[in-house]
């Protein structure tokens, strides 16, 4: 007959930083940001930008509408 006794297992939890193999970074790669000039946030870079970021000054069209008038 085997009895348990209810031990609870205090596991720490370390948080080791990962490095891969060919030292890329996890993390998502870095895209440029500015802020917006109609909210102030920032806003990253998107793909649909991708032709004329410099020009883009605004995070959305809402912003964009906004700041127009
Ligand atoms: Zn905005």
């Amino acid at each position: 007959m085997a009895s348990f006794c209810g031990s609870a297992r205090a596991y720490k939890i370390g948080r080791k930083r990962m490095k891969n193999a060919k030292g890329k970074s996890i993390a998502k790669a870095h895209l440029p940001d500015k802020p917006c000039k109609a909210c102030g946030r920032p806003f990253s870079w998107r793909k649909k930008w991708a032709r004329d970021w410099d020009k883009v000054l605004y995070c959305s069209d809402k912003c964009r509408s906004q700041a127009k008038g």
